[in-house]
């Protein structure tokens, strides 16, 4: 038995392609009975909305073979199609039209209709009928509360049951639906003392069985002499096909449930799957084509996208997998084509901000160059090109500098540096610990050393959360009237009491573990000052472009020469003692040693506490005769930079650290790599442990002991064991990992995106070109075609944190 109204829409979407009333043999008209005579029984009980439905469609039928042209009949068709699939329980008070001229435009009154039903859409959800304060407290839980919320409320998964079968010829395993009549159906008892509900279906081809466990309740429902269209798994049952809990309806209401693509909704206690399917379905009929697309037609057209209203129809009630796949597809080219738009806007905000043009003293620079003791790399000098034409031009430099570990980046910034103070800016460097901070000062003060002792001699200094008193007033007064030229520090910088006299270039190194805010609180110290953000995380392409797609780049992808690769070999647990013997050798050499204690979740606390296990055990037991030190996160800042400061200088033979340690830290002296439950880290962090040796021209080693001896884990350790790429490495995890553990946590800035996927570089390019040339054709968006997307655009950053402060225009 076929669904008669799958059947004609079949039918009509044939003849949909080219109006001929060839699509049945003669003719639509002739068809009109035989579509009456299929669907006699559907609605046989009720006499209501559904026989009017189904005489309208026949009078559509009846006169379509008379239609005059072929435009009249592509009218009719596609109003067909639309009565078709609203069904007959839609819109009780329409009037019953019989004739063909009603095709599904929007007159007047209508187009007020929409501009009033917008502010609806930010309605409670306790406006939709059968939503009350209970349950609209559940759906709360979901996170629904407005009727947006809802329309954007999307599946989790589907079910996919449009294919309709008769009985004799399911076959075990398939989802399916059969329309069939209950011959029998009854509660029984099972040995265990449990209720089941068992009917007996038949479809005159032949019949199966379906149990539901404990519903007894569908006594009340299911009844002998009832069609129902039931879907779900074919099973079996000693030998029999039959249905296990399978979905099912009558045939008189609208398929929700059954013989067709369900969703599958996420659910939290008190709200069923059919009660959502049911609001979810009513909600979407009546307020999808009352959310105005705020894509131009421009845009629509040149992306080749589905309309808003067809795709949030689609995406909660597919009419086939493939206007599933387009729904989505529009979905989630609209969240990354409004990041995009948000990029760009932000990006001229600043451009259109004037900034301060430090010129700077060139011969200082090239003095400062030819002081160093090796020679940049191309790579090094192209960046800085970059930046110093960035820094003298009127407008306010945003870029990121982004470099594998040990490529150098830190001298780059000490050039810009240069160039900025010798031009009378004040310059501000921003590191995420006060160890890494405390690293780039020195660094920066012997770098700096050559600086000319004149008039005004050279003023660096550090400001951390330790630095406070007497010390820190003078630092803060320092700053206030630009006698300290560059300041190196934490979060101490952006504290309220620091202000600048004239900052002209902020620096910012590691930057993915700063959010937003700070980043724009440093910022927002200065008059516009020149902004470089450095990362030693190598970011994939396309969170490049999602996530600092306002930033010019420069990339420094050249390691200095004469670095020597890191041998990096994946140990098994039972290895490890080889690991201490390797490690205990080259400390007899003279080497240092790095040993990672494995990530713990849970807490800071936790962590730290097995850090101290591991570094008492090995203390006693493995290296009795050396110098051991530890570092954890909950160790006090003094305390972590005294034991890195011995480490640096080499009182301690090996340093037991738990991830802390992966930032930027420099002892050339340093050799091993010891990392213990490698598996736990991602492939990125891994590369940047590894970055804390080969820093020098020992040669050195890195050992990954997996906690895990599966064979997965070991292959994922594989891929570290084989390449140095830094890019490839952070490719593989993005894709293993998914971007919020790629980039640590969601202070990252990483916008929500629901359908997006971020490493989908095909669909982000799309959005982008398409982006930009909207962008180049009206950049603030004030042509009437725009104003809607310029709303849309202003509500998906709210719904969003990121890049507040005001940063857009
Ligand atoms: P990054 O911050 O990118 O990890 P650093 O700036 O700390 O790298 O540089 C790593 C090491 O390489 C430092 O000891 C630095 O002095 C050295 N270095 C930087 N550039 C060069 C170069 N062009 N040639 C040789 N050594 C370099
Ligand atoms: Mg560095």
């Amino acid at each position: 038995m076929v669904d008669p109204i799958r059947k004609l829409t079949n039918i009509l979407t044939l003849e949909a392609e080219e109006c001929e009333d060839r699509a049945v043999f003669g003719g639509l008209a002739r068809y009109a009975d035989t579509w009456l005579r299929e669907t006699a029984d559907l609605y046989a009980s009720d006499t209501g909305a559904g026989e009017a439905w189904r005489q309208d469609v026949a009078g559509r039928l009846r006169v379509y073979s008379r239609l005059p042209d072929q435009a009249a009949r592509r009218k009719a068709v596609t109003a067909l199609l639309e009565l078709l699939r609203q069904g007959p329980s839609v819109d009780k008070s329409r009037p019953s039209v019989t004739s063909t001229s009603a095709p599904v435009s929007l007159s007047a009154a209508n187009k007020n209709e929409r501009g009033r039903a917008h502010t609806g859409l930010d309605s409670p959800v306790t406006v939709l009928r059968g939503v009350g304060k209970r349950q609209a407290q559940r759906l709360a839980k979901l996170g629904v509360h407005t009727i947006r919320d809802m329309l954007y409320f999307f599946p989790r998964r589907y079910d996919d049951y449009s294919c309709l079968k008769p009985i004799n010829r399911l076959q075990y395993g398939e989802e399916v639906t059969i329309v069939a009549q209950v011959w029998d159906a009854g509660v029984h008892r099972t040995r265990s003392g449990g209720k089941l509900f068992k009917a007996i279906l038949s479809d005159g081809s032949g019949s199966i069985e379906a149990t539901w466990f404990n519903q007894a309740y569908l006594a009340d429902k299911i009844r002998a002499g009832q069609h129902l269209a039931v879907s779900g798994k074919v099973d079996e049952y000693l030998g029999r096909l039959c249905f296990n809990s399978p979905e099912w309806e009558p045939l008189d209401v609208e398929r929700l449930n059954t013989g067709r693509i369900v969703p599958v909704y996420p659910l939290t206690s008190g709200v069923r799957a059919r009660w959502l399917r049911q609001l979810m379905k009513r909600t979407v009929d009546y307020w999808a084509r009352r959310v105005p697309d705020h894509l131009p037609v421009s845009v629509r057209n040149e992306a080749g996208l589905m309309e808003l209203e067809e795709a949030l129809l689609q995406i909660h009630f597919p009419d086939s997998q493939e206007s599933l796949e387009r729904a989505r597809y529009r979905l989630a080219f609209d969240e990354l084509f409004l990041l995009q738009v948000g990029m760009l806007q932000q990006r001229r905000a600043w451009r259109s901000e004037p900034g301060r043009p430090l010129r700077g003293d060139r011969g200082l620079l090239n003095r400062f160059l030819r002081r160093l003791p090796f020679r940049l790399t191309a790579a090094q000098k192209r960046a800085l090109r970059q930046i110093t034409t960035d820094i003298r031009s009127p407008r306010p430099m945003n870029r990121l500098l982004q470099g594998d570990v040990g490529s150098g980046k830190t001298v780059v910034a000490a050039a810009a540096m240069v160039l900025a103070i010798s031009a009378g800016a004040q310059v501000a460097l921003m590191a995420p610990t006060a160890i890494l901070a405390e690293q780039h000062y020195q660094t920066l003060t012997r770098l700096l050393a050559f600086w000319p002792a004149g008039r005004n001699p050279l003023q660096i200094r550090l400001l951390t959360g330790r630095v406070t008193g007497a010390e820190r007033e003078e630092i803060y007064a320092g700053l206030a009237d630009g006698s300290i030229h560059l300041v190196v520090g934490t979060h101490a910088l952006i504290q309220k009491g620091v202000q600048f006299h004239n900052l002209g270039l902020v620096i910012i190194d590691e930057q993915h573990r700063f959010g937003v805010r700070q980043r724009a609180a440093l910022r927002q110290k200065g008059y516009n000052p020149h902004l470089l953000v450095m990362t030693a995380t190598p970011i994939p392409r396309s969170l490049e472009l999602t996530v600092w797609g306002h930033l010019d780049v420069s990339v420094i992808d050249e390691m200095p020469p004469g670095r020597q690769p890191v041998v990096t070999r994946v140990l098994l647990p039972v290895e490890r003692e080889r690991a201490y013997s390797f490690v205990r050798a080259q400390v007899e050499k003279g080497r240092q040693a790095y040993i990672i204690c494995p990530l713990v979740e849970e807490s800071d606390k936790i962590e730290a506490k097995a850090a101290v296990e591991e570094y008492q055990r090995l203390q006693k037991y493995v290296f009795p005769d050396l110098r051991l030190g530890l570092l954890h996160g909950r160790m006090r800042g003094d305390e972590k930079e005294e034991t890195m400061s011995r480490f640096a200088q080499g009182a301690l033979d090996i340093l037991i650290s738990t991830a802390v340690v992966e930032v930027g830290i420099d002892v050339p002296n340093a050799t091993v790599m010891l990392i213990e439950g490698a598996e736990r880290f991602g492939l990125s962090q891994l590369h940047q442990f590894r970055g804390r040796v080969g820093r020098g021209e020992h040669a050195s080693c890195c050992l990954l002991v997996s906690g895990s001896s599966s064979q997965e884990a070991q292959e994922r350790l594989r891929v570290v064991e084989a390449t140095q790429d830094g890019f490839a490495l952070a490719q593989k995890d993005l894709e293993m990992r998914g971007p919020g553990d790629f980039l640590g946590t969601r202070q990252s800035g990483l916008p929500l995106l629901h359908l997006a996927d971020i490493t989908d570089l095909r669909m982000i390019e799309a959005a982008r070109e398409t982006a930009q040339r909207l962008f180049e054709r009206d950049p603030r968006l004030i042509h009437p075609d725009h104003r809607l997307l310029a709303r849309r655009l202003a509500e998906f950053w709210e719904e969003r944190e990121f890049l507040q402060e005001g940063e857009i225009s």
